[in-house]
């Protein structure tokens, strides 16, 4: 599950002074993009990203800012009209336009984590703009102090700033990610009768609610498309040479080593996500589905358009191959009893398309990743995976009775 940790930091008054300089910057670029949409443009996230070289020449004093941190600019408007089109497509009474960002607020600064490696103890240092072929530098790179150890590994750090003038640098991590160095004799204090529910999906590894009504999200292994085009191009690219030819050969290595990379990233993710529910969190039970009733392969239908055999093939290959569900379970239930709790499984019929309040029941094609209930007097509206997960929780509970 993703996490954000915010620790304050100290900077110098020149290096606060850049900053205010950088988010002005940063606000401007934003604000005319609003404007510019406001009258009527049409938004291309990647042809606006690239009309960046010309707002520069427009305005030189850009280039005094880092350069990532105005690429970011562009993706957070992106994330505002994609979050704008989708209640507009919802019918919400207010579709809420992207809006102008006012002078007086500190436009969040997010620097992706790839571009701060230099942390040392507790400093972070904050590129800023220019230097080296680009031009001298108008702003050193900031050197904050942090008040708090960082996170091990991170993916963004979103600098921002409180009313009070205090500035921060907000960590986001993925918990799963995080080196797990526990002493495996201390164990975590169990609550007693305590229980969570573990839904697993495709697109999120495990969605989970306990008996507090709290839920877990823990996302899995994001990389496997990146990986499968890579290996399509590698195995394509080595179907045009002669067989046993030296190239050959040579690209079946590279197959080999990719692939291998590709298990590996995905067993020590699975590993770490099991790991996780089975010892470090406080819940005595646990409970999933049983994945064998699932109907999750599509079959080759006779007919099947170009579009649905590459759905097929797509989905297929996610199960065989990438998705790892069976192993995650037996992961789950060596770690369960190694750390000594209980791992229930039980029947999920239909517990993706049952509503966890009123039991009505809908069809829930893949796609729909929000549970809408149709039912007029209940009208839930969830995430699908949360209500999978609630309903896996009670049919657990009803089963066992009121005392167990
Ligand atoms: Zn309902």
């Amino acid at each position: 599950m993703l996490l954000c940790k915010k620790i304050k930091i100290e900077v110098s008054n020149q290096d606060a002074a850049t900053l205010e300089f950088m988010q002005g910057k940063c606000r401007g670029l934003y604000n005319w993009w609003v404007m510019k949409l406001r009258g009527g443009e049409r938004w291309k996230v990647y042809d606006a990203k690239k009309s960046l070289q010309e707002s520069k020449q427009y305005d030189p004093e850009l280039q005094y800012v880092y350069g990532k941190l105005l690429h970011e600019v562009f993706f957070r408007l992106d994330k505002a009209m994609e979050a704008f089109f989708r209640r507009l497509q919802a019918g919400e009474k207010i579709p809420g336009f992207p809006r102008f960002k006012p002078w007086h607020q500190f436009f969040t600064l997010c620097y992706p984590a790839m571009y701060l490696d230099k942390i040392k103890g507790n400093t972070i240092v904050l590129p800023t703009g220019a230097g080296g072929k680009w031009g001298p530098k108008r702003y050193p790179n900031i050197v904050a102090r942090l008040s708090e150890m960082p996170p091990k590994h991170f993916r963004e750090v979103a600098v921002s700033r409180d009313a009070r003038g205090n500035y921060y640098c907000s960590f986001v991590y993925d918990e799963v990610e995080q080196d797990i160095e526990v002493d495996e004799h201390e164990t975590r204090p169990l609550r007693e009768e305590s229980i969570i529910a573990v839904d697993l999906g495709i697109k999120t590894l495990a969605t989970g609610v306990n008996d507090q009504g709290r839920f877990y999200h823990i996302g899995g292994f994001k990389g496997y498309r990146w990986y499968n085009k890579q290996l399509d191009k590698i195995r394509s690219k080595r179907d045009k040479c002669k067989k046993k030819s030296r190239r050959y050969i040579r690209l079946s290595k590279v197959y080999k080593r990719v692939s291998e990379r590709k298990r590996n990233k995905q067993q020590d993710c699975l590993h770490k996500a099991s790991h996780l529910i089975a010892h470090r969190l406080a819940e005595r039970a646990v409970v999933i589905g049983d994945l064998s009733q699932r109907q999750m392969v599509i079959p080759k239908k006779e007919h099947e358009t170009r579009k649905e055999q590459n759905k097929r093939r797509m989905r297929n290959r996610m199960v065989y191959n990438d998705w790892g569900l069976y192993s995650f379970v037996q992961m789950l239930e060596y770690k369960c009893l190694r750390f000594g709790k209980e791992l229930y499984i039980i029947s999920e019929r239909d517990t993706t398309r049952m509503c966890s309040a009123c039991k009505h029941e809908q069809n829930m094609p893949l796609w729909k990743r929000t549970y809408r209930c149709e039912n007029e007097n209940c009208s839930l509206v969830m995430d699908r995976d949360e209500n999978s997960a609630v309903n896996i929780y009670q049919r657990f509970v009803a089963r066992l009775g009121p005392h167990r």
